[in-house]
């Protein structure tokens, strides 16, 4: 199907309650803007909305959005949805590809997802810190995390208000079952906002530099349905373990090995029931408030939460 006639297709959905109207109509009036006129495609489609729009005695609110719906952020639990996102750009990042015309993190009340535009599909830039209704994105998901595509038939308009972006707070409570690499007592670089984890003394940026000890621990949680990467930093790793950075030092220094600390950490935690408070940082949870639970989380409530869900 042609991008033009998707877009009929999808105003002709809009407006089939209200109005009698076929696909071919709509195709030729946006075929008329785009070819004739030379009006871009989203401009044309707004065009041709409006005319209708008119003609069914009916305001933008009135309309069902057709193929796509209404959505938030936290909505996001499926692929191959098509849907409506009002949101915020929160950050703009490097295109790895030429395929792309620009990738980003958008935001809105509910938490935050990935976006991607394609380079193909033609559309208005978005700003950082601008807000738009985005209609007609379609989800995607990659290893069990969402994002957004912008493609051809996508609308974009600005709006001129402002989001108040919500920090995707996640609660989980189970079984922690696994200690990644990467814990214990590290070493960070030094230099000005890096803060990289060096592997053997060596900042994948600024080569051989003096580290500074920091603890932390990468873990992965087990709620009976999900699996969910956890980090402490410093604090919630002294809070969880009783072990302060200086006396991780002390036991690194009189062992002459800094793996002892990951060791007596494993120890302590794995297999120990939690619940776990605090943001979402793509793929990982950051343990703000954690909770030691006496066993494993009551099977019959897991069954009723499964449930619900
Ligand atoms: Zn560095």
């Amino acid at each position: 199907m042609s991008d033009v006639r998707q877009h009929a297709d999808d105003i002709h959905d809009q407006f089939s309650d209200h109005i009698d109207v076929s696909v071919d109509d709509v195709e030729d009036r946006l075929t008329t803007l785009v070819d004739e006129y030379k009006v871009p495609i989203d401009e044309a489609r707004r065009s041709v909305t409006n005319h209708y729009l008119e003609e069914a005695g009916l305001d933008r609110e009135d309309l069902s959005s057709g193929s796509s719906e209404a959505a938030q952020v936290e909505d996001v639990d499926e692929p191959e949805q098509w849907i409506d996102l009002t949101a915020k750009v929160i950050e703009l990042w490097d295109p790895r590809s030429d395929s792309v015309a620009q990738v980003g993190l958008l935001g809105d009340p509910t938490g935050t997802i990935k976006f991607t535009k394609w380079a193909k599909s033609d559309l208005p830039a978005l700003e950082e810190g601008g807000v738009y209704e985005l209609r007609n994105v379609v989800t995607d998901e990659y290893q069990g995390r969402y994002s957004v595509k912008l493609n051809s038939t996508t609308v974009i308009e600005e709006l001129d208000e402002e989001i108040e972006v919500g920090d995707d707070t996640s609660e989980i409570e189970g079984a922690l079952v696994d200690m990644q690499s990467g814990s214990g007592l590290i070493k960070r670089c030094p230099k000005e906002d890096c803060t990289r984890v060096l592997q053997n003394g060596r900042c994948n940026e600024h080569g051989e530099v003096e580290g500074e000890f920091d603890l932390r621990i990468k873990a992965v949680v087990d709620d009976g349905i999900d699996a969910h990467e956890v980090i402490f930093d410093k604090d919630a790793t002294e809070n969880l373990t009783g072990i302060s950075l200086e006396e991780a030092k002390d036991m690194a220094m009189d062992a002459l090995d800094t793996t002892v600390v990951a060791d007596e950490i494993r120890d302590q935690i794995v297999g120990t029931y939690y619940r776990i408070e605090g943001p979402t940082f793509g793929r990982y949870v950051l343990a703000d408030d954690v909770e030691e639970l006496d066993g494993p989380v009551d099977a019959e409530q897991l069954l009723i939460r499964a449930r619900s869900m």
